[in-house]
């Protein structure tokens, strides 16, 4: 992709109420455009971003057997009055109504709705165990919108949901998309840990989330020094933080230690809450039995503000290999009115391309003092620079995004680099 086409254009400041690091390098980056508190659209840098995560997502879920459906955002009042979440649910929840005075809310989440498609779908046995998955705009009225994209009031999710004849199966096909999940966020190059969990209004019986370790992180989780256990302090009585660090760990191993996390990821037991409610059931054994489900949802849009949370420096974003928009920038210096530096750095996108990168072309007309740092700050993991100097000597510098580590190349070891 050619810069000079792309609406390759970052922002010198960022907006005084940004407090996050992420916040601050998304706008900048011009990732994101924010419309009214908590409600942004994706530019094309920071579309091509989500899409990547999507897509890790996307396989993953397909590849275990999940099957990807997408349920309407607009959601009928009377629906959430059969579970009684209507009432239970909170302002979070967004409703109105449309022109026959009936009412609808914005989708915060989907029990609802897949647990009323289970009822229509699912009719014996047979069609067990089953696992749906969507990848779907949410809105949540959220009390205090921040952190950019973190905690935004309109956002992506993947919401998965899980049907089994009973609680056994439940569990095992709980623990199998929980492995999922290990391998998502593996792949994303996070470095997260495994939380024991509040339910909250999603309900059900037991629940884990997946967090991001950063000092930003609005969660606090306790860890044990000594064994596995790790919870989101909700969970823990003693709500005196100091008091925390330092007491014997709930396991009786050890004892427990503070650490901030973001939230990604929220996977539930749900049990029959919402099959009950909802009249979700069929025959076995000479009996009626209502499903036992399981619930599972990712942030995908807060995925990428947590990623820029673990991933910066003074100059920019360190995107991981898995999410950089572009995997090479390769930055002309002083193309204009120099046909061999155009027609070189051509040759090295078509190059690079067929060997599957996907690069940026920075052949826009501006200083080189710009596109370093516009690259430095979009975060690509490599920069190619081509000046007459280059050619001149047939070395090109190759820019290391991570550490800012230069290496001089002749043209033939920048493609056995490569390539
Ligand atoms: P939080 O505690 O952060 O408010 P939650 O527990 O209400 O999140 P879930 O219902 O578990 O969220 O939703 C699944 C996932 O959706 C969360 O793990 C998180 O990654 C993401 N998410 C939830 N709320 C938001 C939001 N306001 N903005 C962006 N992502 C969100
Ligand atoms: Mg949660």
């Amino acid at each position: 992709m050619k810069a000079s086409l792309y609406h390759y254009k970052t922002l010198r400041e960022s907006p005084s109420e940004a407090e996050l690091v992420s916040h601050k390098l998304m706008i900048r980056a011009n990732m994101i455009k924010p419309l009214a508190s908590g409600i942004y659209s994706w530019l094309p840098l920071g579309f091509k971003v989500l899409k990547k995560v999507e897509n890790i997502v996307r396989e993953e879920m397909d590849s275990s057997g999940c099957l990807e459906i997408l349920m309407p955002m607009v959601q009928p009042k009377d629906l959430w009055d059969e579970t009684g979440r209507s009432s239970e649910y909170g302002p979070e929840l967004l409703g109105f109504k449309d022109r026959g005075d009936r009412d609808f809310y914005l989708g915060p989440t989907h029990e609802e709705v897949i647990t009323d498609i289970g009822r229509k779908e699912i009719k014996s046995p047979k069609d067990l165990p089953i696992t749906f998955y969507q990848i779907q705009t949410k809105f949540r009225d959220e009390i205090r919108p921040r952190f950019g994209v973190m905690r935004a009031r309109e956002f992506l999710m993947k919401d998965a949901y899980s049907f089994d004849i009973d609680e056994k199966a439940m569990r095992e096909n709980y623990q199998q998309i929980r492995s999922i999940y290990v391998k998502i966020f593996d792949r994303l190059g996070l470095d997260y840990r495994i939380v024991n969990a509040d339910s909250g209004s999603i309900g059900g019986s037991s629940s884990e989330e997946f967090h991001v370790l950063a000092d930003s992180g609005e969660d606090l989780l306790a860890f044990s020094d000594t064994s596995d256990f790790a919870c989101n302090v909700d969970l823990i009585e003693e709500k005196d933080i100091d008091k925390i660090p330092g007491m014997p760990s709930p396991d009786g191993k050890g004892s427990l230690q503070i650490k901030k996390g973001i939230e990604v990821g929220h996977i539930f037991q749900l049990g029959d809450k919402y099959s009950k409610a909802l009249g979700l059931k069929v025959q076995s054994d000479n009996t009626m039995k209502f499903l036992q489900m399981g619930c599972y949802g990712i942030g995908i849009s807060r995925i990428i503000a947590a990623c820029i949370e673990q991933n910066y420096d003074d100059k920019g974003i360190i995107f991981p290999k898995e999410l950089a928009p572009f995997d090479i920038t390769i930055i002309l210096i002083n193309q204009k009115n120099n046909s061999l530096i155009n027609e070189k750095a051509l040759m090295f996108y078509k190059r690079l391309k067929k060997s599957g990168f996907d690069i940026l072309l920075d052949d826009r007309d501006c200083s080189p003092g710009v596109k370093f740092s516009d690259a430095d700050l979009v975060g690509c993991p490599n920069q190619i620079v081509i000046s007459q100097k280059a050619l001149d000597n047939d070395a090109f510098e190759v820019i290391n995004r991570s550490d800012l580590s230069k290496k001089e190349l002749s043209e033939s070891d920048l493609f056995a680099f490569f390539c």
